[in-house]
């Protein structure tokens, strides 16, 4: 009975906005998703340019609308406008999106990946996952609130950036470096994380992302004088490498929760089976069951909560197959629980591998190697405040009822975590829904539905109408 109830009351309401949102809405995704801003062969430049020329033509001052482009990075330009809040004290609220997206490479695709296609009641196109769908939701509340003559109790900032999926000038860690003047914020809400997750288009939760965990790459390098392969010796480079690699393999990072993964695993505990219900109470209690850690500890996500991982995702060892190798090198990939510092976890992959015939090395997005790794930890995640998750709440539930809104930790890395870094608080709220099953970013035919895209416009402007309301 219970699950008729949850099902006849979980159905969406679908979009209520008017049709020249409507129209507006799919012709910034239209124009963002026919601008090439792949790394390769886009120009996030063009992209920016065109924001800026909308919210130009609808109303914003010259001097609100930037487009900053990195010296010598011409087409990686990025978009910044504020919507003013004339005499507000109050510190503004900045918006975070990214214009660039993943290569795509036609010849898998069905469609046309730069081209919004409108097929079997999806939008098709790179980008309408990840995350020109919520560009667009942004871009659309930010003209229509203008055209509305609303005045928000703050300053609204929003930042269209480049480089965040990859490509040597990101927009938000330039920004930050450059003109931190013009996105300092008290806090920032980032449309590339959160989102409605739903089975068949039926709504199962509502994510905010109040935590993300920190990325580092070790480079473990063994080298050694090698010789002819006829005369092999008891010292090898790739044997030692290997050695090392078991042993990281072998010994877990520590189980430990934050604020935000205590509230997320005591919310799914009240919807889950038996058994992880059970284990989801017992890992939140004082001392934690260590039966319970290691069941949980199965299930790839749940571990990836839980603690810092560090897993082997590269090897290169050896120049000639009839030669002893003169060096081994692996990439070891960590992500690194909030509050823990890449250096940190060098030091502990040391103490792991106890061989200092191993080099444990930093390298960082640009491959440059450091002996050491950065030794800032950030601050421990915090739950949200009421003002952000109350009008959250109240706005999912007439969308999604039925859904709850979840707070969680994202176990990969957005460009909050430049913002976090720069004592930002910064939450994901990018609430467009997509199947569990149907995540596309990154892959081929990438699609949205048409239905979840005009909500997620609905969504934003109701959100952020509510949020910086009078
Ligand atoms: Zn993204």
């Amino acid at each position: 009975m219970r699950l008729f109830v949850t099902l006849a009351i979980s159905l969406p309401l679908g979009a209520q906005i008017d049709s020249a949102s409507r129209d507006l809405s799919h012709d910034i995704l239209q124009q963002l998703i026919e601008i090439n801003t792949t790394n390769s062969s886009g120009d996030n430049t063009a992209a920016a340019n065109a924001m800026a020329k909308r919210l130009l033509d609808a109303g914003f001052a010259l001097s609100d609308v930037t487009v900053l482009i990195p010296p010598e990075r011409k087409t990686k330009g990025n978009m910044v406008a504020r919507f003013r809040s004339p005499g507000s004290t109050l510190q503004p609220i900045l918006l975070l999106g990214h214009l660039d997206v993943v290569e795509a490479l036609a010849s898998d695709w069905t469609t046309n990946p730069f081209k919004l296609i409108e097929k079997d009641g999806y939008y098709y196109g790179r980008g309408t996952q990840d995350m020109k769908s919520q560009d667009a939701m942004l871009v659309t509340t930010f003209i229509r609130l203008k055209r509305e003559h609303f005045t928000p109790s703050r300053d609204l900032i929003l930042a269209l950036t480049s480089d965040e999926e990859i490509g040597p000038a990101n927009g938000v860690d330039w920004l930050l470096k450059s003109h931190r003047d013009l996105i300092d914020a008290e806090f920032a809400l980032n449309a590339d994380a959160g989102g409605v997750m739903t089975e068949k288009g039926k709504p199962l939760d509502v994510e905010v992302a109040a935590a993300e965990k920190i990325y580092a790459d070790f480079e473990l390098t063994v080298t050694n004088p090698g010789g002819h392969s006829s005369l092999p010796t008891p010292e090898n480079a790739i044997y030692r490498l290997a050695a090392a690699l078991g042993r990281i393999e072998r010994s877990p990072f520590p189980f430990e929760l934050n604020a935000v993964t205590r509230a997320y695993f005591a919310q799914l505990s009240t919807h889950e089976s038996a058994q992880n219900a059970h284990d989801m109470q017992a890992i939140l209690a004082t001392p934690p069951d260590a039966a319970a850690i290691v069941r949980l500890s199965n299930d790839p996500h749940y571990n990836s909560l839980m603690r810092t991982t560090c897993v082997a995702t590269r090897v290169n060892a050896g120049h000639a197959n009839n030669a002893l190798p003169q060096t081994a090198r692996a990439i070891v990939n960590c992500r690194i629980l909030p509050g823990h510092s890449p250096e940190q976890i060098r030091q502990e992959l040391i103490r792991i591998l106890g061989d200092p015939k191993v080099a444990i090395r930093y390298t960082n997005d640009a491959g440059q190697v450091f002996e050491r790794a950065p030794g800032t930890s950030g601050p421990p995640p915090s739950i949200p405040g009421p003002e952000i998750l109350k009008p959250l709440e109240r706005i999912a539930d007439a969308m999604w009822p039925g859904a709850p809104v979840v707070v969680n930790m994202e176990t990969g890395a957005s460009d909050s975590k430049y913002t976090i870094a720069a004592g930002i608080p910064t939450y994901g709220i990018g609430e467009l829904a997509i199947d569990h099953d149907d995540i596309r970013a990154h892959g081929k035919d990438e699609r949205v539905r048409v239905s979840s895209f005009y909500e997620g416009v609905d969504f934003m402007y109701r959100y952020l109408k509510s949020l910086a309301g009078r």
